[in-house]
């Protein structure tokens, strides 16, 4: 953030040089400005901003002077209510603190750089490849088959784009594009106040008529009606890659929003994976729960699942296998991301499902088998 603009005021009085910030401008609470209470949060502060802004912009407000002002006053309140160090400050020793712990400066930025930093087609004056636009954040969901496999997804993306009518400039054609008359182009206005008999102050203000673009736009684009971008929908590939892991970012560098004023912010995707019906993933490894017979339990067995892939994997015991047993399958584990080759392990746990009654003439024969076993553990 731009802590000194050269709206700094240039004191030239003609007796004497002086510095008269307080004397100049009385300045509501900025709690006030976005009508907000004190103890509110930084979220709601944010939106406030979000929806007076918008309101008040010059560009909606063309002949309203009160509105141009409310939209300046706006940038000021936000500039320091949305900052958590300048609004302590503020809420601690007020304006006068701030201006003591910022150098006695006493700088605004220019609310149409905050402005642009929510919208496009806000207008500024600086330098637009330094400022980027917010990034757009979109959770994608995905299978455990999807990460084991990669996967290449397309996504449907609505997002500001510059104006393909007027490429940003939000007049109807270049003829209607004029260099603002009460500035010169300049965006600035000089404001000559005298503050006492014979002493004069000059300070620079936001040009009103241009709201500070410098150019005024004497008939709106059709497409966008003056707003430099519309909403339009990209598609957009995104690529799983094997082994890519829950909430893993992919990033689009400026695939965001885009403004007429500033760079476009990034597209950011982040995965979200989906509960699976039958593995559990735990880092690289998988884990899965298997129900056996008692019968397959005492005497082995051969079975097989589907993995991730479609693979019918066997499981094969000879030994008994008792319930809660953890059989490791090396490398049947989800792909090392970025090495795919390599792979976690595969847990599987048994349970052992017990027959519901075993017929009373069949306990002679079971007691034969059993009974040596029994007798050991006595
Ligand atoms: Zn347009
Ligand atoms: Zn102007």
């Amino acid at each position: 953030m731009k802590l000194l603009h050269p709206n700094l005021f240039i004191c030239a009085g003609l007796f004497l040089t002086l510095c008269l910030l307080g004397l100049v401008q009385a300045e509501r609470d900025y709690y006030e400005v976005l009508d907000l209470p004190k103890d509110t949060s930084a979220r709601a502060i944010k939106k406030a901003y979000y929806k007076l802004s918008k309101k008040y912009h010059p560009d909606k407000n063309k002949d309203d002077a009160t509105a141009q002002e409310k939209f300046i006053e706006l940038g000021r309140a936000y500039e320091v209510l949305g900052d958590e160090e300048k609004r302590r400050i503020y809420d601690l020793e007020g304006l006068e603190g701030l201006k003591r712990s910022e150098g006695g400066g006493g700088g605004h930025s220019d609310p149409f750089d905050l402005f642009s930093q929510f919208f496009g087609g806000g207008g500024g004056r600086q330098h637009p490849e330094d400022r980027r636009g917010p990034s757009i954040h979109l959770d994608l969901d995905v299978s455990l088959e999807e990460l084991y496999n990669g996967k290449e997804m397309d996504a449907d993306i609505s997002k500001w784009v510059i104006c393909p009518k007027c490429r940003g400039t939000g007049a109807e054609s270049d003829a209607h594009i004029h260099t603002c008359e009460k500035c010169q182009g300049s965006g600035v206005a000089i404001v000559r106040q005298m503050i006492a008999p014979g002493m004069y102050t000059q300070m620079q203000t936001t040009c009103d008529k241009c709201g500070g673009k410098g150019k005024t736009v004497e008939s709106d684009c059709p497409v966008c009606s003056g707003h430099k971008v519309i909403r339009a929908n990209s598609q957009i590939t995104v690529v799983i890659e094997k082994g890519m892991v829950h909430e893993e970012k992919i990033v689009f560098e400026r695939k965001g929003d885009s403004g007429a004023d500033f760079a476009p912010g990034d597209l950011v995707f982040s995965l979200n994976l989906v509960r699976h019906a039958t593995f559990t993933r735990d880092g690289n490894d998988l884990s899965m729960d298997m129900n056996i017979t008692l019968l397959q339990a005492l005497t082995g067995f051969s079975k097989s699942f589907t993995h991730l892939d479609g693979r019918s994997v066997l499981l094969e015991r000879s030994e008994v296998t008792p319930s809660g047993f953890i059989q490791i399958l090396q490398g049947e584990g989800m792909p090392h991301h970025e090495y795919p080759s390599e792979k976690g392990d595969m847990h599987v746990r048994y349970s052992v499902i017990y027959p519901k009654s075993i017929p009373e003439d069949k306990h002679e024969v079971l007691k034969e088998i059993l009974a040596q076993e029994g007798e050991e553990t006595e």
